[in-house]
């Protein structure tokens, strides 16, 4: 499977070892059934990146998997949102 993507941290190119930065389009290998996805750089990929490519959407904060937790771990989520609300 072949995937265009941005990088959403600092990455090396898995082929020519270039430094790829937050943002920059990165095409992801999946090789077969192992679970693994390498980065290529657009010079490795052999072809450029979707110029519709998504750009990295800002996580700023973590309430979505906090929300998602609150579904299968109450207790745990509770604790949590114990601590967060100290500190606001
Ligand atoms: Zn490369």
């Amino acid at each position: 499977m072949r995937e265009w993507t941005r990088a959403t941290h600092a990455r090396t190119c898995g082929h020519c070892g270039r430094q790829l930065l937050r943002g920059d389009p990165i095409l992801l290998i999946r090789v077969g059934h192992v679970r693994r996805l390498l980065p290529r750089c657009e010079a490795c990929a052999g072809s450029e990146a979707p110029p519709d490519l998504p750009e990295v959407i800002e996580k700023s904060r973590t309430t979505k998997p906090m929300s998602k937790l609150s579904v299968s771990i109450p207790g745990i989520v509770e604790r949590l949102k114990g601590v967060h609300g100290e500190q606001e």
